[in-house]
């Protein structure tokens, strides 16, 4: 296969890299300051403001981690079997008041509490029971339990006074029951991150509307919809607007008056014959981007101010993403994602990325990142393999869709020939 020569989009002052513009874009960023609290059972995906501290050990107390009978293991034997009398029998959440004696053992239930001179558990299934009317006798072989066996140590799980979860952690569903083990209900949550979103073009059509010749429905504010509410963002809608000046400028100051972050789609290409550029420009400090990849090269960022341009009243950040229905979700994934996370108060978490076997040959030219929506699968050999999902064209939604993955070509290499391992972003759960 000919190699492709280099793009001929090179790095300049609104030329940049994939790297670039995420680089510049972070630089930029500082998480918002608000926070509030949150009951447990809602705090699903909610960002941390402030360490959880464990208010007490958990467990407990030292707690048996099986059915059997607890003794103290410093009367094991190496060579000989050894015989117990259990004198009670210990129910999980009923703690035994008498202490365990020379020769003794008590017959004891999971998550029971050691009793006092007991620290070995011996499970049922690795002793002889003979049951008898003052108390069963009970024979452990030699070598089948050390001294400490099957015992949980109080504290082993949390440490009380230690911080068991840092601030900008995003709340999982194990994490929701680690905070209630501890015994608390409720959370100190960054606020919510407020996103408004817009779309523009006066093609567009909403829906619900008959769709009149050469126009498309809105899929875009969906789709960002979608990814907003999967990233936990508070989502203000602003519907569709049209390419008109003032209707553009009136928008916009509502967005920037409710939100942390504008999100647009459409009219940020240089050839646009629409507004969105000029009223963007007028509003903030806007850096129009042309960033060296594919889809979605043009790519607007920046803040945008409420009143006077000197003397702000207000702030919000701007991402003004292209129009076509593809290149705006993988713009929002790369460059918008991480960003979000960021202003929401959360710590760096960077998606996956794979090595995959690329199924087929893919022709790319050096100088800049291509992201193909493709597919990861097992191969036959039991090791991950990747094929891109059919028409890559920019507006072809429906590869998007059929994918689990961006396959990403990087900045600088070059074709890939079939069986060559190449990067993969996954996106489930995501887009
Ligand atoms: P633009 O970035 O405005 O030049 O738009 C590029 C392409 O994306 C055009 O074909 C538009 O019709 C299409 N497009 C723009 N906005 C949307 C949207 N909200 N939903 C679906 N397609 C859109
Ligand atoms: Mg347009």
């Amino acid at each position: 296969m000919s190699e492709l020569g280099p793009s001929p989009l090179g790095a300049g002052e609104d030329n940049l890299s994939v790297a670039q513009a995420r680089a510049a874009i972070a630089s930029r960023l500082r998480p918002i300051d608000e926070h509030e609290t949150v009951p447990l059972a809602q705090a699903l995906g909610r960002v941390l403001a402030a360490d959880v501290i464990a208010p007490i050990d958990v467990p407990a107390h030292d707690n048996s981690a099986m059915d059997g009978y607890a003794f103290a293991g410093d009367s094991l034997r190496a060579d000989v079997a050894i015989e117990l009398r259990s004198v009670a029998t210990l129910m999980a959440g009923t703690p035994h008041r008498g202490a365990v004696g020379p020769g003794e053992c008590v017959r004891i239930m999971t998550g029971a509490v050691m009793p006092a001179g007991a620290d070995t558990v011996v499970p049922l299934e690795l002793c002889e029971v003979d049951p008898r009317a003052d108390g069963d006798r009970v024979r452990i072989a030699p070598r089948v339990i050390k001294v400490g066996d099957n015992r949980r140590r109080q504290g082993e799980d949390l440490a009380r006074g230690k911080a068991v979860l840092r601030a900008g952690r995003v709340l999982k569903p194990a994490d929701l029951g680690l905070i209630a083990s501890l015994g608390i209900d409720s959370v100190t949550a960054m606020r919510r991150l407020r996103v408004a979103l817009f779309s523009t073009g006066d093609e567009i059509a909403s829906l619900g509307e008959p769709l009149a010749p050469g126009c498309v429905y809105d899929s875009n504010r969906f789709s960002l919809i979608g990814a907003l509410q999967r990233l936990g963002m508070e989502v203000i809608d602003l519907g569709l607007v049209r390419d008109n000046p003032q209707a553009l400028q009136a928008v916009v100051q509502q967005a920037i008056a409710q939100a942390d972050v504008v999100l647009t789609s459409g009219g940020v290409s240089a050839g646009d014959a629409d507004y969105t550029r000029d009223v963007l420009k007028r509003t903030g400090e806007v850096a129009f981007w042309k960033v060296a990849m594919r889809p979605g090269r043009p790519f607007a960022f920046g803040p945008l101010y409420a009143g006077d341009l000197q003397r702000p009243t207000k702030t919000a950040w701007l991402f003004a993403l292209p129009g076509n229905p593809v290149a705006a979700l993988v713009t929002f994934y790369v460059f918008a994602r991480d960003a979000l996370l960021t202003l929401a108060g959360a710590a760096a978490q960077p998606l996956p990325v794979l090595q995959a076997r690329s199924t087929a040959a893919i022709r790319k030219r050096p100088g800049r990142t291509e992201f193909q929506r493709a597919r990861v699968s097992l191969g036959v050999d039991g090791r991950w393999e990747v094929q891109t999902t059919g028409s890559q064209g920019a507006g072809i939604l429906r590869s998007m869709s059929e994918a689990n993955a961006l396959l990403v070509l990087r900045h600088e290499q070059g074709s890939v020939a079939a069986g060559d391992p190449v990067d993969v972003w996954l996106f489930d759960g995501l887009v």
